[in-house]
């Protein structure tokens, strides 16, 4: 049987570096074994899709050059590739009745309210939330009158109430295992018709002849489900791997609240594909010759799932920073070239507004743009501490606007006005809270102190719409550098 294995990423928003990381082993493991690699976009919640962000995937894969030999945009044996057209041609809906026919699904009238209801009583009484199975009992003549009176329902999944659930996950020392209790009466179709993640994957990963389904370790919680599907829909399963997510320093799953989770981020900031894939790789496997520098393919030529990591590798932005710098400065003259003018035109449009007043010719872009392009600063202390303050007093300032900026970045309002009205009523409060911080407080010297840490000049145009060009990311990670320059 020869390996088939896919990415099967949501569109919900801009393209995300997990879906590289998944998408680099899956593509590894493909390569390895002589199999095919597919791409399948799951958009069945309509609510959360957009098409724009279903094209942006895409755009990303080929960036990064994560070829897949199936897909929505290239076609294939199996199509089509996205749920939503696989669910208007009827396929799901033929699979719930499958199990509805076997007594394996039924039909639930609950109504939100109920739920809702069911699920205030569960927390307060601290018991697992879950659907109290109120019409799994219904009589099988009662539950088709209701359906043939037009009542909404959705389909649930019959899940058995006792036994334990295991499965050896071949990365895993232990079997996972679950009780079966604990385990919820899934929707597989709501009310609209629509199928809901676990029956569309299954169904699709055997229709479309998956072998092995590569993935974080997030969908272990769903695996029960998943194979309970595959055993009642009579499909042989794909074999389930699950690996370490990628995290935050502090362990927690990544995000962007602190990191840059969006592919279109690192293409924005120059990265090359290659230092980018390179260091997805090297966060999930480490090349048999210690080796730190190589491409994909190089990978896939000694690729081994069993060495995949399943601790949540760290995602470290020096990492990537430094093997940008091997990558980069190996690449041919031409190719330097056509990455400056990408630089300088992928940030011209943001940047020109800013700048012009200062220009009189066009390398005076180089000047004024220069802080924007940098990836670190060279901060001194002397240049952030004005003649008479405390240094102290200068770090303990810029630790409250880092955590300003971090809370603006968490609620998604990055724009210049949000900072400024920000920034000012975060030096209003500390001038009022402690009248010898005043004077430290004051706009003039405050924003001077803030320009200096972020844009490391003592002019610069207007800065809060400096600091919404040069965004969140950089901005925070340019105040930590100048809060350690304090230290
Ligand atoms: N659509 C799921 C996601 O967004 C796919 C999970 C899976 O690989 O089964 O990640």
């Amino acid at each position: 049987m020869s390996v088939r294995v896919r990415i099967a990423p949501s569109p919900t928003g801009d393209p995300h570096v997990g879906t590289a990381y998944i998408g680099l082993l899956n593509w590894c493991f493909a390569r390895r074994h002589g199999g095919r690699f597919v791409l399948r976009l799951e958009d069945t919640d309509q609510e959360r899709c957009q098409p724009k962000s279903a094209q942006a995937i895409i755009e990303a894969l080929r960036w990064l050059g994560l070829a897949y030999d199936e897909g929505p945009d290239i076609g294939g044996p199996h199509g089509p590739y996205v749920q939503s057209e696989r669910h208007r041609l009827g396929i799901y809906r033929r699979y719930a009745e499958q199990l509805l026919a076997q007594g394996d699904a039924y039909p639930c009238f609950c109504s939100t309210e109920r739920l809702a209801s069911v699920r205030a009583a569960q927390l307060a009484a601290r018991q697992p939330v879950m659907y109290d199975r109120h019409c799994r009992e219904l009589a099988p003549a009662e539950a088709r009158a209701r359906i043939a009176a037009g009542e909404p329902h959705v389909i649930r999944l019959k899940v058995p109430t006792s036994g334990e659930f295991s499965y050896r996950d071949r990365l895993r020392p232990k079997p996972f295992t679950k009780r079966w209790e604990e385990i919820d009466d899934q929707v597989l179709l709501k009310a609209d018709g629509w199928p809901t993640y676990h029956l569309a994957a299954v169904v699709d990963d055997h229709l479309m002849g998956i072998t092995h389904v590569i993935r974080a370790e997030e969908w272990l919680n769903s695996l029960p489900k998943h194979l309970l599907l595959n055993e009642r829909l009579g499909f042989t399963p794909p074999e389930y791997i699950h690996v370490g997510l990628l995290r935050n320093a502090d362990k927690s799953k990544i995000s962007k609240r602190k990191n840059p989770t969006s592919l279109l981020w690192y293409r924005a900031q120059g990265y090359l594909p290659e230092a980018l894939l390179n260091f997805l790789a090297l966060l999930g496997h480490s090349h048999p010759e210690g080796r730190e520098q190589f491409t994909i393919a190089e990978l896939a030529e000694v690729f081994d799932i069993e060495r995949v990591h399943v601790t949540g590798p760290v995602f470290d932005l020096k990492k990537l920073d430094h093997l940008q710098g091997l990558w980069f400065r190996q690449l041919p003259a031409e190719r330097v070239r056509a990455e400056v003018h990408a630089a300088i035109d992928a940030r011209f449009d943001a940047l020109y507004p800013l700048l012009r007043e200062r220009m009189t010719r066009g390398g005076d872009f180089l000047h004024w743009a220069e802080p924007f392009y940098s990836a670190a600063l060279t901060v001194r202390r002397e240049d952030l501490v004005p003649a008479g303050q405390d240094a102290s007093a200068v770090r303990g300032l810029l630790e409250a606007m880092a955590g300003t900026c971090a809370a603006l970045q968490a609620e998604e309002r990055w724009t210049a006005s949000d900072i400024e009205a920000a920034i000012r009523s975060l030096c209003e409060q500390r001038a009022a809270a402690d009248p010898a911080q005043a004077p430290l407080c004051a706009p003039k010297l405050a924003f001077g102190i803030l320009r200096q840490a972020t844009l490391g000049r003592p002019h610069s145009p207007p800065l809060f719409p400096c600091l919404e060009v040069l965004g969140a990311v950089r901005t925070r990670e340019r105040l930590a550098a100048a809060i350690q320059a304090l230290r």
